[in-house]
């Protein structure tokens, strides 16, 4: 069990690269974080200067209140899974699990018993006592990737690091691992920090998401805060499966968003927000669940409907997700319930409703800063 802490911490590649920027992180005993963002955005380099496979130029790490900048890996009492599982192919699974005690046995004090219990008490855990004895080529995917799994746990550390552990597995079996590798943190407690560049699995699994972009930390927080109240456009706009609507417009006399024709009423929130923060031109930001089709009397007679054209309709079973334009703006998408769409075809005109409780309105500057933020109102 272990803390971990970043305190301005910097990675600068040859060539000034600044793989990671000046990040301060402190990561709770036994919780799971994971770090989230688009390719190139620091989050190996990060994961790899907490192992120690990465010098760190600027900045203190901690484990568990030891600074650990010069202490080499070994010696960290971590566990890292890599992507590519990285098993010997010529050894079992047991040896394969085994191998890392087994070198170290004399310097960990551990007998060969007890280094046959811990193999056995992983296999047990991670479904592979059956396996034990099949070399890596004998084995699925998954099957491989619990092994690297359970090598980790085996040495029992203070804290294990995934780097994108579940990219090579297919889309069900990723599902089915990552319900796994939760299952084992409810069961193990050990603190976790997981890399991976899928923003659902980051929601999935992480007690605290930490969104990354250019090498700075965007946000934060617990996937359901950085989904309700992301900080600025870019975490809006990375966290949620369809993404975020974005509509640029302006504020007209505080109390109205408009924009090519058509007007939308704020609340009483976003008005206050915008007293503390006037903005003149802003981008409103709309989940896809929170537009709704009118018709057969939904929605009469409110505010806040926008004229839409379908352009593409993209069946789920009983959702639908509608592809919409209006006017000049990017396409629109509404994810809706699909008994709303009966008669409804491509081209055909769709009013919409804005639950505007749900809307955000972000700064057109590029700092895309979220101007609405309950905390500020
Ligand atoms: P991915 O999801 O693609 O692995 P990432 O978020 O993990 O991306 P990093 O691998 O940490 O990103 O890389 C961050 C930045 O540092 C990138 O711009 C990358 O090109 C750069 N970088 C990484 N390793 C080196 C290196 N050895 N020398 C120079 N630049 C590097």
């Amino acid at each position: 069990m272990a803390t971990v802490t970043f305190q301005e911490v910097s990675k600068v590649y040859p060539g000034d690269v600044r793989a990671v920027n000046n990040i301060s992180l402190s990561i709770k005993d036994r919780e799971f974080v994971v770090l989230v963002g688009p390719s190139g955005c620091g989050k190996t380099t990060t994961l790899r200067m907490l192992a120690g496979l990465e010098e760190i130029s600027e900045g203190t790490l901690s484990i568990d209140g030891r600074v650990v900048n010069t202490v080499p890996p070994k010696d960290r009492d971590i566990a890292m899974v890599f992507q590519n599982y990285a098993l010997y192919p010529h050894m079992s699974v047991y040896k394969n699990m085994a191998f890392s005690l087994q070198l170290r046995r004399r310097e960990l004090g551990l007998t060969k018993s007890q280094i046959d219990q811990r193999v056995k008490e992983a296999a047990a855990i991670l479904g592979l006592t059956d396996y034990l004895q099949r070399k890596p080529k004998a084995l699925s995917g998954g099957q491989r990737q619990r092994v690297a799994v359970g090598r980790a746990i085996v040495r029992n550390p203070k804290a294990f690091l995934f780097d994108e552990p579940l990219s090579n597995l297919d889309a069900k079996l990723r599902v089915e691992t990552r319900a796994e590798i939760k299952k084992l943190h409810l069961r193990l407690k050990t603190t976790t920090i997981y890399v991976t560049h899928d923003q659902e699995e980051a929601m999935t699994l992480g007690d605290r998401i930490v969104v990354m972009k250019d090498g700075l930390i965007q946000q934060c927080a617990p996937p359901l805060v950085v989904y309700e109240q992301p900080v600025n456009r870019f975490v809006a706009g990375f966290v949620g499966t369809p993404p975020m609507n974005f509509i640029t417009g302006s504020i007209v006399d505080g109390r109205y968003f408009t924009f090519e024709k058509q007007r939308l009423l704020l609340t009483p929130r976003l008005q206050q927000c915008l007293n503390k923060e006037p903005a003149t031109e802003v981008i409103l930001g709309v989940r896809p669940e929170a537009i709704s089709p009118t018709g057969e009397g939904r929605f009469a007679g409110q505010e806040n409907i926008i004229q839409a054209t379908i352009s593409v309709i993209e069946p789920l079973g009983d959702k639908v997700d509608l592809y919409l334009s209006a006017g000049q703006q990017p396409t629109l998408i509404c994810r809706t319930d699909a008994h709303h769409l009966q008669g409804l075809a491509v081209q055909a005109e769709l009013p919409l409703y804005l639950n505007m409780d749900k809307v955000h309105l972000f700064a057109t500057d590029t700092t895309g800063r979220n101007l609405t933020l309950p905390q500020q109102a």
